[in-house]
């Protein structure tokens, strides 16, 4: 069957054109203006645009609406309610009204809250977000009206990723139209784009579920190396085998569905790695899209006979998987804030919005650095295939001649063109190339008109670099403000703060490879900080620094950020736990005894080839039974470490004494254990060895 892309896209979501068609005039008209103007809906339009909005999912086949929410689990919940109402007679009407539109009440005790709401005060309001619109999530045994809410407490403290995000947003607007009116522009509104890139695994499900670790937590904790990894580099854009493009078909035409605008799909570096890039949108509603596209990509792989990884390093000694953070600035007239144009050493206002946030990465490097903290990326950042754990900003050969000149002398007089591309064939195109080359090892870099931030992780709701990067944007952006709309003469004060701030920040430019030893040592003479492990990077959050900024700008009170930094130290710790305990489950239940069964037939083989008398040579069988003998031992050995630390770790006081132990003793006893069981698995027979292997899971999807 072919898709109609045009005939599908977006035909489950109540967007605009749907409402446009849908909604009275005068209502459709309300309901924009509020939107615009951030107000409250009058109930009267509220309980028109519901009733709408039921009458559409019911003809999509909806039986049940939901408040969709993003709680700070980092994943997406949900409660489904009918739309029915029993009437005396018997039968049944739908109805969905205004008020359940608007606002919902879960009982919400059961998510996350970091301390903010005792369990007695359980109340937690779910509230329409209209600025991102609702969608039909159709499974094959449910369809769904889902409203995307933003969810907070019975105080009104925000429990979840979407309110932060709105207010940082709302925070960046203010500042940089404050900018713009200097610079003599008339915008209404300046709003983040952003366009995340998703890396992912795909294996075959039969053999995943073979595979406790995979199961439970999401990553092997087991596994030697096969005698091929990705060293040929013949998997990053090959081309796609039949059944993955089944998925993605698949997988595209359901996006498609909720109007996500699933654009570029390759392979990646690591064997059966992949990645899929929707056009970017307003920060909020790729967000939303974003949390949609992990959800979707689960869901389509069980489908068709797999199973998508999302973890942020599934195999050791493989290429993990990221997000790519794409992230600029828009007006509401469509300008990209963030667009050099062909002369950037002329365009004051591009330099402005540069230096800019070259000032915040560089002041505020610690919060994004744990704005992109998860368990799973302590694997990743500063291993060989991420971005260093060092935040640092690549602007590339022309920008980076700019900042030189800007330096040197105070103004910029010229910048560098992209050389004409001659590929000396007379049958293929000449071109001019990009005046800047890619850096892949940045975690910061400026590319073209936007600026990548990849640090982030593949679990990861991107939510939270850019409630971050919105609000340390918006931090400068408001200092510089403050101070040019005091200024007499604006183009010269304007000259000096882009001088002066280029001058005190450029220590955070580095247009070098970032995976290179000289770098750490490099970064260190400049005073960059180096975060290397999430535990470490929470106290971030909570520096006095850290809170000023964010209670200025409304995203985030103090008792919201302690209450975020706890439940990182509590998912930190929690996530160790549980791989000790798949790990300590397998290594007693599969590898032990598989490898004692291995043992015992090679004792076999050794007392019935002494025992044939034909003076048979034994010594490979003794060679190898003392390799498993000694393997064996260590593992039982750490395996019993590990069930004492394990337990020793769950006595600690909760919060970070308790994560910190996670980190230095149990993760590290982990290892230990990990270590004979790869050995071992290089040494038992493959028919014995109980859970498939690191080739059986990558090479033959
Ligand atoms: P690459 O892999 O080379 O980084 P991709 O095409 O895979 O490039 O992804 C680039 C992402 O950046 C896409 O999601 C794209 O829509 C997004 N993007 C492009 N321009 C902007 C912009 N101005 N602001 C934010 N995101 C952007
Ligand atoms: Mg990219």
């Amino acid at each position: 069957m072919k898709t109609n892309v045009k005939e599908i896209f977006g035909s489950n979501v109540f967007n605009d054109a749907v409402m446009k068609e849908r909604l009275p005039k005068s209502a459709y008209k309300k309901m924009k203006a509020m939107i615009e103007a951030g107000a409250d809906l009058d109930p009267e339009v509220a309980d028109i645009i519901a009733h709408e909005m039921k009458e559409w999912a019911i003809e999509k086949g909806a039986t049940h609406y939901s408040h969709w929410f993003q709680p700070l689990t980092g994943i997406t919940a949900e409660k489904h309610d009918a739309f029915i109402d029993p009437q005396s007679d018997g039968t049944t009407l739908l109805r969905f009204s205004g008020k359940e539109l608007v606002k919902g009440e879960p009982d919400a005790s059961s998510f996350p809250s970091g301390g903010l709401r005792a369990t007695f005060e359980a109340r937690g309001y779910t509230a329409w977000d209209c600025t991102s619109p609702a969608f039909i999530k159709e499974t094959p045994h449910s369809t769904i009206l889902c409203i995307p809410t933003a969810f907070c407490s019975y105080k009104g403290e925000a429990l979840d990723k979407k309110t932060p995000l709105l207010r940082s947003m709302q925070a960046l607007d203010v500042q940089a139209c404050r900018i713009l009116r200097l610079f003599g522009k008339n915008v209404k509104h300046v709003t983040p784009s952003v366009g995340a890139e998703q890396e992912y695994f795909l294996v075959d499900k039969k053999k995943f579920l073979k595979r406790k670790d995979l199961i439970f937590t999401g990553r092997t904790l087991f596994g030697a190396m096969p005698p091929k990894g990705q060293e040929m580099d013949d998997h990053y854009f090959g081309t796609i085998p039949e059944h993955i493009l089944e998925f993605m078909e698949k997988f595209n035409e359901e996006l498609w569905k909720l109007g996500i605008s699933a654009k570029t799909q390759h392979n990646e570096v690591a064997p059966a790695q992949h990645e899929i890039a929707p056009i970017y949108d307003q920060n909020n509603i790729a967000t939303d899209h974003n949390q949609l596209v992990m959800e979707t990509a689960q869901r389509v792989a069980d489908e068709v006979g797999l199973r998508c990884l999302l973890h942020e390093k599934p195999f050791n000694g493989i290429n993990g998987s990221g997000k790519h953070d794409n992230w600029s600035m828009c007006t509401d007239k469509g300008e990209n804030l963030l667009d050099p144009g062909k002369r950037p050493h002329e365009n004051m206002q591009f330099l402005l919005f540069l230096v800019a946030i070259l000032r915040a990465v560089d002041e505020y490097a610690g919060l994004l650095r744990v704005s992109a903290s998860t368990p799973g990326n302590d694997h990743r950042l500063g291993a060989n295939e991420a971005p260093p754990a060092i935040i640092s900003v690549f602007l590339g050969e022309q920008l980076e001649d700019v900042v030189e000149q800007l330096i040197d002398s105070g103004t910029a007089t010229s910048s560098l063109v992209g050389e004409k591309y001659d590929p000396g064939v007379s049958s293929l195109p000449t071109f001019r190339k990009d005046a800047t080359d890619r850096n892949r090892t940045s975690p910061f870099a400026f590319t073209g008109n936007k600026f990548e931030f990849r640090m982030v992780g593949s679990t990861q709701s991107i939510s939270d670099p850019n409630v971050v990067l919105n609000t340390i944007v918006a931090e400068v952006l408001c200092d510089m403000a403050d101070e040019l709309e005091k200024a007499t003469d604006f183009k010269m004060a304007l000259h000096d703060i882009i001088k002066n701030t280029i001058s005190a920040h450029k220590r955070i430019i580095f247009n070098g490879n970032g995976y290179a030893d000289e770098w750490i040592e490099e970064a260190e003479r400049r005073g960059l900080p180096n975060i290397k492990c999430m535990v470490d990077a929470v106290g971030e959050f909570v520096t006095p620094k850290s809170i000023a900024v964010f209670e200025k700008h409304g995203v985030f009170t103090a008792a919201e950020l302690e209450s975020r930094a706890e439940i990182m130290y509590e998912t930190y710790a929690k996530t160790i736990h549980i791989e000790a305990l798949t790990m300590i489950d397998m290594a007693k239940k599969q590898i032990i005894p598989a490898t004692i069964k291995y043992q015992t037939s090679l004792a076999e083989s050794i007392n019935e080839l002494n025992a044939c008398g034909l003076d048979i040579d034994i010594s490979v069988q003794t060679t190898l039974i003392e390799a498993v003998t000694k393997n064996l031992k260590a593992m039982h050995k750490a395996l019993i470490k590990l069930e004492e630390v394990t337990k020793e770790a769950e006595s600690k006081e909760t919060g970070e004494v308790q994560a910190r132990y996670y980190r230095d003793v149990v993760f590290a006893t982990m290892a230990e254990l990990r270590a004979p069981a790869d050995e071992l698995e290089m040494l038992v027979e493959k028919d014995s060895w109980p859970i498939p292997s690191y080739g059986d899971l990558i090479f033959e999807v």
